[in-house]
């Protein structure tokens, strides 16, 4: 593996720094000791990083850009990624626990993004809108300024590309807060700006403690526009800090989705969905199928499918997991692996059954075994509380309004699915399960393409898709009396 730099630094108007508030460990979840350091910033190092955003979209030398040339340089940036692939993968490995395969895949899906909205930076036309005589009419769609982006720990890069991407490609500035427990393949989207010519300041990345650099953030008064994804206890404080400033904000804030399960589905293509929906990432998705609602006529031949699938997966260190296999590696942190398992305990004491898993593993790391909990109701916490780890809920069914209603139970709205061979039930579900995004006979069906977000709890605004691009923009109209 490529030699790592000990120590990680912030990146502000095209110079890597260290920051005021000293330095932290980053542990490689897989083994739990450190492994580098990265440079923590304070509140003013966020005042630099936003200052140094703002100076440069004042200056216009981005957002007075042709789109097209926006959109080549954000498309580079993509491009730069994946000529760097095999030396940031192991990195990301190493500070995330994910299989190495997985990394790969979430650099490919990081530059995914630049390219989606790259391509997308001359797309952004108004309209004209007709007054009648005597007047001319059209709308514009003008870069709100500086973007302040709050990233989570459990796609550190997919997370920041997904957002950075689309506010570069409409003409924004941005200052990214990376995660604590992650931090530093955030790094190489510096290195791509850098290298793809994008201006001095366009691009600033941070990290630093939530309370306080990440607060400092989401409440300063030049910021434009804020995005964030995580928690929401977290989200909730960054809307206010928003609308204190009364900045518009999207949040992104996870979920407790279900794939309702009926008897004509396709229950051998349905496992392969089970190992992505809650396995891949060891279950720390914000759309996993953390919940399966099975018609109660296939519970059980289902269930015996998914105990044999999570019992046959190999569960190690990421780097030890270069293939794409029925592999899993570690989770992000001691804290979180002891959350998802103290879930269990209290499921079981609830009243629900472990099938298989739940228990801590026997070796250094953060690893949670592959867990399914069978005679899971919807009074339970476990049914509607998010675990973020890779404990599937297995709960039954009679009938479809059941069905919908279990899986509508829960204050989150992220996505759902419906598996089965009949359209027209496939359609009813579509329109009454309460989530952002539906997937028939395919968990994770979509792409950069589709627009995600949620209901309820599980925040506002879309990413992804030509929805996002309008997360980065105000629009102008401008009204002409012709004489
Ligand atoms: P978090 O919401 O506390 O942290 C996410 C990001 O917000 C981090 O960059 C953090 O530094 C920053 N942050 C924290 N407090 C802040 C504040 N007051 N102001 C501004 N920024 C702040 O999430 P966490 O503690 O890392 O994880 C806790 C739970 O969040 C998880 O168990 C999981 O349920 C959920 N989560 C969800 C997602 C998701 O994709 N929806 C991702 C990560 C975590």
């Amino acid at each position: 593996m490529t030699e790592l730099p000990d120590h990680w630094q912030n990146f502000i108007d095209g110079s890597f720094v260290d920051g005021g508030a000293g330095w932290l460990d980053v542990l490689d979840p897989a083994t739990g000791d450190a492994f580098a350091r990265q440079a923590l910033a304070d509140a003013r190092d966020v005042d630099r990083a936003v200052a140094a955003a703002k100076a440069l979209h004042d200056s216009g030398a981005w957002s007075g850009l042709r789109p097209v040339e926006r959109g080549r340089i954000v498309r580079r940036m993509g491009d730069y990624l994946l000529d760097h692939i095999d030396e940031i993968a192991p990195v990301l490995t190493r500070e995330a626990g994910k299989p190495l395969w997985e990394a790969r895949l979430e650099i490919e899906g990081a530059a995914r993004y630049f390219e989606y909205y790259g391509n997308q930076a001359e797309t952004m036309e108004g309209r004209s809108i007709p007054l009648g005589s005597g007047y001319f009419d059209f709308t514009t769609h003008e870069p709100c300024g500086v973007s302040a982006q709050i990233i989570p720990w459990n796609y550190p890069m997919e997370m920041t590309a997904r957002s950075l991407s689309a506010a570069l490609a409409v003409g924004c500035t941005a200052v990214v807060k990376t995660p604590e427990l992650d931090p530093l393949t955030n790094r190489y989207f510096a290195d791509a700006a850098l290298s793809c010519g994008l201006p001095k300041g366009a691009l600033n990345i941070l990290c630093g403690i939530g309370k306080e650099a990440g607060a400092a953030l989401a409440g300063h008064p030049d910021v434009n526009q804020i995005v964030f994804t995580g928690s929401v206890p977290t989200g909730v404080a960054i809307a206010t800090a928003a609308a204190r400033n009364v900045v518009p904000c999207v949040l992104e804030l996870g979920g407790k989705s279900a794939a309702i399960v009926h008897d004509d589905a396709d229950l051998d293509a349905f496992l392969s969905d089970v190992r992505w929906g809650i396995y891949f990432n060891a279950g720390q998705v914000c759309s996993a199928m953390s919940r399966v609602i099975v018609q109660e006529k296939v519970h059980d031949k289902l269930v015996d499918g998914l105990v044999a699938m999570a019992e046959g997966l190999e569960v190690g260190s990421g780097l030890e997991f270069p293939e794409f296999g029925a592999n899993m590696g570690a989770m992000i942190s001691e804290a979180q692996a002891q959350r998802a398992s103290g879930m269990v305990s209290a499921a079981e004491r609830e009243g629900a059954r472990v099938a298989t898993g739940g228990r801590r593993m026997n070796r250094p790391g953060f690893f949670l075994e592959p867990t399914i909990m069978t005679g899971v109701t919807p009074e339970m916490t476990i049914a509607s509380d998010e675990v973020f780890g890779p404990v599937l809920s297995v709960l039954s069914f009679g009938d479809e309004d059941e069905a919908i209603r279990i899986a509508n139970g829960t204050p989150y709205g992220l996505v759902g699915g419906v598996f089965t061979a009949d359209v027209d039930r496939a359609m009813r579900a579509a329109s009454r399960l309460r989530a952002g995004q539906v997937f028939v006979n395919e968990w994770y069906a979509g792409g950069v393409e589709t627009p995600f977000g949620g209901f309820g709890k599980s925040g506002y605004g879309r990413e992804k898709g030509r929805e996002a691009l309008l997360n980065y923009v105000q629009t102008k109209n401008v009204a002409i009396k012709l004489r």
